[in-house]
């Protein structure tokens, strides 16, 4: 989609590139006594991004708030029912092509975010049933759980040294350097494959302790080679914990 051009991006004046070059001109003059002509001015290129976070409203969307960090590899969109529509903006990418994306994705985004607006936001549900629903999930997950990762580890040939389940909202499980085993009660909100594509995800961590070739590989072979397939489906359940207290 192309980007209606009533909408103009702010641009910067003082970027921190010419303070720079002024700054070094003007210690090189007051320094020696060679005659330095002013720096060039430096170009303008796509816009820039004012300050590390801005809110822009989108036509079609609404506000966006684009946020610049550093670190980030690739740009992303992330709707939730807390923040709205926000995006993540790798450190050398400019607001336009943060907004060419957005631009892009629209339609993705309306519909993530009629999704998150259906759901009842934590705030909105009564306490006392929100615990009541996890004490249940925990029940649940303790019951399973333990079981199910016995014997997945007996059937591949793994060795653990315990399992706790936690109420964890940010991720699914983990596995430690000492090999315990941590899996999120909100495991059971998962269809029974992907939990179990969660168990052997850990289980193949007891042998190696990164995201390497050898990780995957021995992943792709207990998934029969559907590895990229699962982890893109589970991607779908991120933000149901989070719907749930
Ligand atoms: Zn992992």
């Amino acid at each position: 989609m192309k980007i209606p051009n009533t909408i103009k991006a702010p641009t910067e004046k003082h970027h921190c590139i010419t303070n720079l070059l002024v700054l070094i001109s003007f210690m090189v003059k007051r320094f020696c006594n060679l005659c330095i002509p002013a720096p060039p001015k430096i170009p303008t290129f796509a816009p820039r991004m004012p300050r590390t976070e801005v809110v822009i409203e989108e036509p079609g969307i609404g506000p966006v708030n684009y946020r610049r960090r550093r670190g980030l590899r690739r740009l992303s969109v992330r709707v939730t029912a807390r923040r709205g529509v926000s995006v993540s903006v790798p450190y050398l990418v400019s607001l336009a092509t943060a907004r060419a994306f957005v631009h892009d994705k629209t339609d993705w985004i309306l519909r993530a975010v009629r999704q998150v607006r259906q759901q009842p936001t934590v705030s909105e549900q009564d306490p006392a049933e929100v615990a009541a629903r996890i004490a249940e999930l925990r029940r649940w997950a303790k019951a399973e759980i333990p079981a199910r990762l016995e014997a997945l580890a007996a059937a591949h040939g793994f060795t653990y040294n315990g399992v706790t389940i936690k109420k964890t909202v940010s991720r699914w499980g983990s596995c430690s350097a000492t090999n315990h085993i941590n899996i999120s009660l909100y495991l059971m909100l998962l269809p029974e494959h992907l939990r179990d594509f969660v168990l052997l995800h850990e289980l193949v961590h007891t042998r190696y302790k990164n995201h390497g070739p050898a990780f995957h590989a021995k992943m792709q072979e207990l998934c029969g080679g559907r590895e990229k397939e699962l982890s893109r489906e589970i991607r779908k359940y991120a933000g149901l914990p989070a719907t749930l207290g």
